[in-house]
């Protein structure tokens, strides 16, 4: 088939996530046809680098054959077998090993999901079960922040604070609340009279103060957790000030309030260690992952759970009525375990910390001073550009659209960056090398000057 027929077939027939069906039609999709390193392909034959790894889940990068055979090899074995009542399998008991083995010293327990979103599903769940079991039914409250994305079943959605999703299907899942995210440049710099705060660490604190508030106001006795992402990322990549985490640590633990950090993105090495919270020195009860557990070649996610939670649950729990048709599905398990394997072996997580992460902020710093560039940030292999109008030293207007230019114009010339707003983001492949990084970064001044 021709590019056009695909278009055409795609037109009638599939409806896109996250896509104004109306829009696409009128355009048609760019056909991805294969992967190679960091790089995909279209139908025109096209090479683009993904400077997104898929959505920030192919952190060992296309075309490995390692887990296509571990597929393979699965697949022959046993494809498919659950893991309800008294059965399991080696894959799932191998991967669960393995992810404790990882996690920090408090966690050694998962329960696996299909996905990101459905492990914040089991978050929500888990956590108000907890308190029941522990004689505190009302602490039902959990608190989230906006502009966080935490999926997008109803659980999911809800637990996020994006106010688009919001307004579409509700009503939303009860008693979720959200507070400020700590993004400096968008609500402390530019903010509108919403900070007092005259520098990132200042606003940092004064964020940590908003939960604070927000748990007063809903009643201590009343909230169960706080959900964040360690550097929310489909928000934005947003970069905390340092000040942040060390007080929010410290508000919740003043309250005695669980801490979920979604580790969907944040996990498996992006941050430049096993787990966004290590960087942080984080010790959540709760971990949601997803993505690059299995850099994305098949879909598997699940929730770390804590020695907290995990002893309540267990020991006075019972029977917990919840659970997937694909939780622990042995193909994705054995895939997962296939490529933790290989991210050990190849030291990535080490190299992402000691190597490219400095790489790239460094080369990435170099567009800071692009007249389009208000702030460029980076941790790791995550990043983000915020875009200000040359001409007034101010952000754009939104209804301009300047980033989705920009990143149209990305793509058009072999990149792929996202963009939130006029946020440019960042996240490529855990594996990607020195030269690529330079034609990252060259990619993105070319768009940067195009836009301009
Ligand atoms: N949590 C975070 C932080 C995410 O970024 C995402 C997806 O982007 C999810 C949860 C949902 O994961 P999934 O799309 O696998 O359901």
């Amino acid at each position: 088939m021709q590019t056009s027929d695909y278009q055409r077939l795609d037109r009638a027939h599939h409806l896109h996530p996250f896509t104004d069906f109306k829009a696409l039609g009128e355009e048609g999709s760019r056909i991805i046809e294969r992967g190679e390193g960091v790089y995909i392909i279209d139908s025109e034959g096209n090479r683009i680098l993904d400077g997104m790894a898929g959505l920030w889940c192919v952190n060992l990068g296309y075309g490995r054959e390692e887990l296509v055979e571990a597929a393979t090899a699965q697949m022959r074995q046993l494809p498919y077998y659950n893991n309800f009542f008294k059965t399991t399998h080696p894959p799932a008991v191998k991967l669960a090993e393995t992810l404790c083995r990882l996690a920090p010293p408090h966690i050694n327990r998962v329960f696996f999901t299909g996905s990101g979103s459905e492990a914040n599903d089991t978050v929500l769940r888990m956590v108000r079960r907890y308190w029941a079991l522990k004689g505190q039914p009302e602490k039902q409250w959990v608190i989230g922040r906006e502009n966080a994305y935490h999926g997008s079943t109803v659980a999911g959605l809800s637990l996020g604070g994006m106010a688009p999703m919001h307004e579409q299907g509700g009503p939303l899942v009860p008693k979720i609340a959200h507070v400020r995210q700590p993004w400096w440049f968008g609500e402390g710099r530019f903010g509108e009279g919403r900070s007092e705060g005259q520098d990132p660490e200042t606003f940092g604190r004064e964020c940590a103060a908003a939960l604070e508030a927000k748990i007063l106001e809903l009643g201590e006795e009343n909230v169960a957790a706080f959900i964040a992402e360690p550097v929310q990322g489909a928000g934005g990549a947003i970069i905390p000030p340092a000040s942040y985490w060390p007080a929010v640590k410290a508000v919740l633990a003043k309250y005695d309030i669980l801490l979920v950090a979604d580790e969907v993105i944040c996990g498996f090495g992006r941050l430049g260690e096993w787990f966004g919270s290590v960087h942080y020195g984080l010790e959540p009860d709760l971990m949601p992952i997803a993505k690059g557990l299995s850099s994305g070649y098949l879909p598997i996610g699940g929730v770390l759970v804590g020695d907290r939670v995990a002893d309540t649950l267990i020991e006075e729990g019972g029977e917990f009525f919840h659970g997937f048709t694909y939780s622990g599905h042995p193909t994705c398990a054995a895939v997962a375990q296939r490529n933790l394997e290989l991210m050990e072996a190849e030291g990535v997580v080490e190299r992402v910390r000691d190597d490219l992460g400095p790489y790239l902020a460094q080369r990435w710093q170099a567009l800071a001073k692009h007249p389009l560039v208000g702030e460029a940030r980076s941790l790791g292999l995550i990043g983000a550009l915020e875009l200000i109008d040359p001409a007034t030293g101010e952000r754009f207007d939104k209804a301009l659209a300047v980033g989705n230019l920009c990143r149209d114009l990305c793509f058009a010339s072999g990149l792929v960056m996202r963009s939130v707003g006029d946020t440019m983001i960042i996240s490529p492949p855990l594996v990607i090398s020195h030269a690529e990084i330079d034609e990252l970064v060259d990619k993105a001044r070319a768009a940067l000057d195009a836009t301009l």
